[in-house]
Formats: C-alpha cells, structure tokens, sequence
C-alpha cells in the first residue's frame, strides 16, 4: 500500500562512502545471476541470486526468529474477500492485486471448445474463457499475514500464550505495480518473510521493540548497510485516505529504508522492510478474545527478500570480495550457475 512519509526519520547509520554506484539490477543481468520471467515484473532467479535469498532468510532466522521464539507456519496464497473485508484491506486493495477467477465448471466437456479452438489456430482464446470463468473470488497474497487470522478467528486464547508469535515464508506476494521501468527493488512477484505477533498491548510493543533491536544488530553488524527508520502512515489509515501518524498512541508503521547510490545523492531512498503495531485492528476484525478478557493487539513485520537484495547490493556490489565479512561468512562460496553460449 504506498504510504506518505510523515518526514519523521530516526535511528539512521550513516556510511561515508559507497564505492559502488551501478544498479544491481542491470549488473545481474549482466553476470547471468537473474532473467525476466515470461510475466510482469517477475524474474527467474539463478543459482546466484537465490543464494542470496537463502542467506537473508538464514541470518533473519539465526539472529532474529529463533532467539525470539517465533514458530513458523504456512499461510494460505489465495485471499478470498471474506479475509480482506475483515482485515480491512477490501476499503482500498482493488487497483493492485492479481484477482483470481475459477472455472464455472470443471467438466471436460465444458472446456472442449477452448482446447479444440488451441489445437487448431494456436491461440488461447482469451475472451471464450472469459465467459467460461466465474466471477472473482479474492486475490494472490498481497500483505502475507491476513489469511493467517483464519486460524484463530473467533477464538479465545489462554493468557499464558501470550505474546504469541509466528512467521510465514511459504509463498510469493503478488501486487499489480505502476507500469514503469523497475528493476528487482519493485516487482509484481516478490518473495517476503513476514512476522506476526499478538499479545496485549504491552506485549505487542515490547515485542516490536525486541524486532527493531535484533533488525538494527543485523543491518549493522551483519550487512553493514546505510538505513534509516522513517514513521510512516499505518496501512490501515493509509487505505482509508488518511494521513500522518496513528492516534492511537503507539500503534503505527514503521520503514526501513536505505539510500540506493545510483540513484544519486538526492535519489529516492527504498523502503526494504517495515515493522508496524497494528493496534486492535486484526484481533477485532476476526474476533480474537484473550481468556483474561483483556484487549488484544497485534503486530507484522515483513522482510522483502527482493528489497534487501536491492539494498544490499546497490551498496556493496556484486563482488563477494567487498562484502562484509560477517556476510560472507554465512553466504559460504559463489556457486557457479549457468552458462550460456
Ligand atoms: P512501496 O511504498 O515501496 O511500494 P509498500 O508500502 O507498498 O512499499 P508494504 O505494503 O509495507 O510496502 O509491504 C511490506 C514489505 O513488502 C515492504 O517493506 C517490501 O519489503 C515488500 N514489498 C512491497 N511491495 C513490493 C514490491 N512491489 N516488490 C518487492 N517487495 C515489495
Ligand atoms: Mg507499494
Ligand atoms: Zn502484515
């Protein structure tokens, strides 16, 4: 959900020099590490930059999920409107998801003209499966964590649970973004870790705290990356059309952003992953009651694979030679990929 900056920045690294300047996306391109996928914004990862991916989600596992204890779970990837009208996200989610339409049937015969029609001029004919689908059930995963509310909506959870914690990394985020040239930092597929937890809200933003803590160690230690938090409009205001912070004390968005250097001294920094206490939101739209009756609220976190990438590479370049040490000791040797005449 694009959402205004609120101009408010903390907690910033400043690194003084940048020795590499290209864009990471043309450079892996060059070396082979990526391909377009046949689809929008969507790229085919090689052995390369799938490494990559591997060793983000190890370091966040290692230094961040396992010492919090987190549990993982799978969350479901189609979104029915049901979840999105409880999560909220149905006030303002339309122009950028993928919608998902089932066949009106499944009976062979139903569909025998669609596949004759492809025998014969080669050509999937778009508009006859337009009449023989059915109307839009929801969408692709758009913000990970609302179909993992299912699994406990209309539940009441014993006190001693609490903060309960999980994460997901099962499955591909999909959203429709605008048309323009982008590279890996903005893709309509895109792979994400996202966290959740919910307690009271005490809890919930200890919890919060505890995430920004372990994220800081890793960017600096680990990543030695440039970043900076900005506070950002939550999602759940931002779809309604409002601006500027949450009133309600403590709930909001918080970004993580790091300068791109191609992009120039005063290039637009990215957004590579935000931590947000989402308040009562989720716990009320799907009915979660705490056995002590206490109000719960609840927080997400999602770590974009594709944005780390492309922070940590437009930063550091492609060279495992310049990387920081504590990163190349948890990425291990380049593997050699494929060649191509
Ligand atoms: P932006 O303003 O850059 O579009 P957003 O506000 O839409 O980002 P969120 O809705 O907060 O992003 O999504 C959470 C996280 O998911 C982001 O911090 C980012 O890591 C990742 N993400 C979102 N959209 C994309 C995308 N198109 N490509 C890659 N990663 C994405
Ligand atoms: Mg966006
Ligand atoms: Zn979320």
């Amino acid at each position: 959900m694009a959402r205004q900056n609120t101009g408010t920045f903390y907690g910033r690294v400043k690194k003084k020099a940048h020795p590499f300047e290209k864009d990471p996306t043309q450079e892996m391109l060059e070396k082979g590490w990526i391909k377009r996928g046949a689809s929008r914004g969507q790229w085919i990862h090689g052995p390369q930059s799938t490494k990559l991916f591997r060793t983000f989600e190890k370091i966040v596992l290692e230094e961040l999920l396992e010492p919090l204890g987190y549990q993982e779970m799978i969350f479901p990837k189609l979104v029915p409107w049901d979840v999105w009208q409880k999560s909220g996200h149905a006030k303002g989610v339309y122009p950028e998801i993928y919608y998902v339409c089932p066949p009106k049937t499944r009976d062979p015969e139903y569909w025998e003209e669609v596949a004759d029609h492809y025998k014969v001029t080669k050509e999937v004919p778009i508009e006859l499966i337009k009449e023989k689908i059915g109307d839009p059930i929801g969408g692709l995963c758009y913000a990970q964590c609302p179909p993992f509310w299912m699994y406990l909506q209309g539940e009441t959870i014993p006190t001693d649970s609490f903060p309960l914690k999980v994460f997901d990394r099962s499955g591909t985020s999909h959203r429709y973004e605008s048309g323009g040239i982008h590279g890996m930092e903005r893709v309509d597929e895109f792979h994400r870790i996202e966290i959740v937890w919910l307690g009271t809200k005490e809890q919930v933003v200890k919890a919060s705290e505890e995430l920004h803590e372990r994220y800081m160690h890793i960017f600096n230690e680990i990543l030695d990356i440039e970043w900076r938090k900005a506070w950002v409009t939550p999602w759940f205001m931002a779809q309604e059309g409002l601006a500027g912070v949450s009133d309600e004390q403590s709930a909001g968005t918080t970004d993580y952003e790091a300068p791109l250097p191609y992009r120039g001294e005063d290039g637009e920094w990215l957004e590579f992953q935000n931590v947000s206490v989402n308040g009562d939101k989720y716990p009320s739209g799907f009915n979660v009651k705490s056995q002590s009756g206490e109000e719960l609220w609840s927080g997400c976190s999602g770590v974009g694979l594709e944005r780390w990438t492309s922070a940590f590479l437009a930063q550091k370049g492609l060279d495992p030679e310049n990387w920081p040490v504590e990163f190349r000791k948890r990425f291990g040797e380049m593997p050699e990929g494929i060649r191509f005449f």
